[in-house]
């Protein structure tokens, strides 16, 4: 009797401390089998911690545990999906060479030679010409990369989020846009690192792309580079929009009377070359130019 009556306490024990749990769990009414205590605090976990994972195996462990559960863990694990593409190994197909062209890993017909890589400094600026800018990248089927400065990411990070939402990638322009070779090591990496940090900061990506502003290095700025992991990258084509101001027929005439295959090319986040950028992409598709995707550069330039 004693036994039977212990046995029904304990079952109602039980039963109290899992409808308890669950309550606890909050969000886990999606779940049609009553989550264990231990089920709990792993989810609840993994919703807490899941898109500010310091590298890809934390990233991809949250993932995994948050996949398997309830609603809120899917939510989670729809963020931390997109942080892994971001940082997901890609195949290279093209690498830089010490002129900062682009050329294909292999000798193959299936890789074109015949590209070019776009890219646009000194931003992010302003919505409207982020968005314009990726309207016509995307008619074309385009991918560039998006030099910005630290103190502007500051200002607006909403417009970073912008460009990496619509698929651009993001470079480091250095923090205040100020000419590196000038400047002492202490400030050289401070330009560097705190760019990166508030980039990662805003969209969870380390950017692995480096243009120092007028193109102007100095040992410290490649020692900074490396150990960054970052591509010291400066251009092979200058559009030259930021001499020939308010002039898009300028800015495309630049770029065709320099092109070459492989060129890397200049450009700004400027009106005039929003402007100019969808009939610049036509011409180059004309002679027959494909956009390289910026994931496909390997690391190493050589
Ligand atoms: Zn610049």
């Amino acid at each position: 009797m004693f036994k039977k009556t212990a046995g029904w306490l304990l079952l109602s024990v039980l039963i109290l401390s899992a409808c308890s749990n669950q309550s606890t769990a909050g969000n886990s009414g999606a779940n049609q089998t009553p989550a264990t205590p231990a089920a709990s605090e792993q989810n609840a976990g993994a919703t807490t911690t899941p898109s500010t994972g310091k590298d890809a195996d934390a990233t991809a462990s949250a993932g995994t545990t948050a996949g398997s559960t309830d609603a809120k863990s899917q939510e989670s694990s729809s963020t931390t999906a997109e942080d892994s593409k971001a940082e997901a190994p890609v195949s290279y197909t093209y690498h830089m060479n010490k002129n900062y062209d682009i050329v294909p890993n292999k000798e193959s017909d299936k890789t074109p030679k015949k590209v070019v890589l776009l890219t646009f400094d000194d931003g992010p600026k302003e919505a409207k010409m982020i968005n314009s800018m990726i309207d016509t990248l995307d008619k074309h089927n385009a991918r560039a990369i998006f030099f910005v400065n630290g103190s502007r990411v500051k200002r607006h990070p909403e417009l970073l989020k912008l460009i990496h939402d619509r698929g651009g990638v993001i470079g480091n322009h250095t923090y205040d846009h100020i000419v590196l070779k000038n400047e002492s090591p202490a400030k050289v990496k401070q330009q560097i690192e705190d760019t990166q940090k508030i980039i990662k900061e805003t969209i969870n990506v380390t950017p692995r792309f480096l243009r120092p502003p007028n193109g102007a290095g100095n040992d410290a700025v490649h020692e900074v580079a490396a150990k960054n992991n970052l591509m010291y990258m400066n251009w092979s084509v200058g559009s030259l929009d930021w001499v020939n101001q308010n002039d898009p027929q300028a800015v495309i005439t630049n770029v065709m009377d320099q092109l070459h295959s492989g060129s890397t090319i200049l450009m700004h986040e400027l009106p005039w070359t929003v402007e100019a950028l969808d009939q610049l992409l036509t011409k180059l598709e004309a002679k027959g130019y494909t956009f390289v995707d910026p994931d496909t550069i390997e690391p190493e330039m050589r």
